[in-house]
């Protein structure tokens, strides 16, 4: 028997940091609505990033940076202030700088979230309900959106919004058919790390923050052993210091446009600050802000460039580490037991004991195997939803309701987020935000874009 199909306003497909921020923010709006977050985890406001349970799992930024308010860029310190003073985080005095300049930890930073949902519900005329299901299919027509969800109920909707988040390249097993992912444990997985031989080799294959992240559950688990570490430009992320402010030079020549222009004149001021003895940080942070309209006005080629070229640096140096993990690797890379190595993952090598897989290093031409205890895949997200095996976004590819964005970097969409069909058509109905959007904008993962996201869509959603 088929069940009756429930009614809203706006369906949210996923309730990560990005659904969560955009419940809030039609929460905030005048109106009466229905809006459900379909989310098959316990809890909204989490998503993969702030379901950390780990202190060591911090922000990659300082809480001055993190606020999910763009109206108030103070509002994560103010809460956090609060939450110390109630005898939230105790652990935080142990760090003698401002609260404006701590490295929350994840988890806490999901708190934070689920509280701010909680104080938006409690003021508004409009209700926020947690569906707790995968949306495995979606219609649409011209009235309306109509979602399967894995249990076999169905809900019907105004307007329905992708926020799915990303798809780690470590849970999508079809990236690597040599079958890593079994065979990986988890970056996260302290309770796992701690069953190994703490002295024994461990292979982690990436080297961004992720990485960072393992290093970090490897020393809580208790590992002393050596750590191996694969990328393929050997970069390590650098550490996030608090630069100060720095003359925002791309708004004073915006002719400035393609990748090699931009990162002469970007290595160009970042040799003025340093000759003024300022941190780079300091230029490189003013290109943050401009990244999204440089991105959407580059052509094709350039794109590619810059994926090609200038990635893994940008990487390396934007997407930066916080600074109690990044001493932790610069300290067991100065003992000599953490080893970084600009080495492709070829594959797993079958092996009786432990993890043996294939590389090629950096200049040569043949494999080399390496050996150790466990091996843990940081090696990224998969944004190509074409190679996503999870029944959405394969349902929506199948009906021809999204096409690959830019690069084949997540899905399509137009300014507002409204998402292109497989024709270009683009929807009155279905939505998408955060990093989906990632072939839009470049950057549409961290905290500050899916806040500013969040604001923006619930306005479109509620002028229409
Ligand atoms: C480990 C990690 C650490 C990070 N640290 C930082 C940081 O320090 N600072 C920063 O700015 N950014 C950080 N990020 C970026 C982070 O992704 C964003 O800050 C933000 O969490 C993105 O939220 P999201 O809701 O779009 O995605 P997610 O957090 O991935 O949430 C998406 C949700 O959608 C759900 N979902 C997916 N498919 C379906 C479906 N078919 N049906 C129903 N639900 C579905 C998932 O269960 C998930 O909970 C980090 C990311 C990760 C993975």
């Amino acid at each position: 028997m088929t069940e009756s199909t429930r009614n809203a306003d706006v369906l949210i497909i996923g309730g990560g940091l990005s659904g969560t921020m955009l419940a809030v923010q039609l929460l905030r709006l005048p109106g009466r609505r229905q809006i459900l977050v379909i989310e098959p985890r316990a809890e909204l406001g989490r998503g993969e990033a702030y379901s950390a349970v780990e202190l060591g799992h911090t922000l990659n930024g300082n809480a001055a940076r993190m606020s999910v308010d763009p109206d108030n860029p103070d509002d994560l310190t103010q809460w956090l202030t609060e939450h110390i003073a109630a005898g939230g985080w105790p652990e935080s005095a142990e760090q003698a700088v401002p609260i404006s300049e701590l490295f929350p930890p994840r988890g806490l930073f999901g708190v934070y979230a689920q509280q701010r949902l909680a104080e938006a519900k409690a003021r508004s005329a409009s209700t926020v309900e947690h569906v707790r299901a995968e949306v495995i299919d979606v219609q649409v027509d011209a009235d309306s959106t109509l979602l399967t969800l894995d249990n076999g109920q169905r809900l019907r909707g105004n307007f329905a919004v992708l926020a799915t988040g990303m798809f780690p390249a470590a849970r999508t097993p079809q990236t690597h058919s040599s079958g890593v992912n079994a065979a990986a444990v988890d970056p996260w997985d302290v309770a796992t790390m701690r069953r190994l031989d703490p002295r024994s080799t461990v292979l982690i294959i990436g080297s961004g923050l992720t990485m960072v992240d393992a290093v970090v559950s490897l020393e809580q688990a208790g590992h002393r052993g050596p750590i191996e570490i694969f990328s393929r430009h050997g970069l390590l992320p650098h550490v996030r210091r608090q630069p100060p402010a720095w003359d925002d030079f791309l708004a004073a020549d915006p002719a400035l446009r393609s990748p090699r222009q931009l990162l002469r004149e970007l290595r160009r001021q970042c040799t003025i600050a340093q000759a003024q003895g300022i941190d780079w940080q300091a230029p490189l942070d003013t290109v943050r802000v401009h990244i999204g309209r440089l991105w959407s006005q580059a052509s094709e080629r350039e794109k590619r460039q810059f994926v090609r070229h200038v990635r893994p640096w940008w990487e390396s140096h934007h997407h930066r580490s916080p600074p109690l993990s990044a001493q932790l690797v610069a300290r067991l890379h100065e003992e000599g037991r953490l080893r970084i190595r600009a080495a492709s993952f070829k594959g797993l090598v079958p092996a009786q004991s432990g993890v043996t897989i294939a590389v090629r290093q950096r200049g040569e031409q043949t494999l080399t195997q390496v050996t150790g205890a466990a091996l843990i895949n940081s090696s990224g997200i998969e944004y190509d939803w074409r190679r996503v095996a999870r029944p959405l976004p394969q349902q929506l590819l199948k009906r021809g309701l999204i096409q690959p964005g830019p690069l084949a970097l997540g899905i399509a969409a137009d300014v507002s987020g409204a998402v292109l069909d497989a024709q270009g058509q683009v929807s009155a109905r279905l939505f998408a935000m955060g990093p989906p959007l990632r072939g839009m904008w470049w950057e549409s993962t961290a905290v500050t874009d899916v806040a500013l996201q969040a604001k923006a869509l619930a306005s479109k959603l509620a002028a229409v």
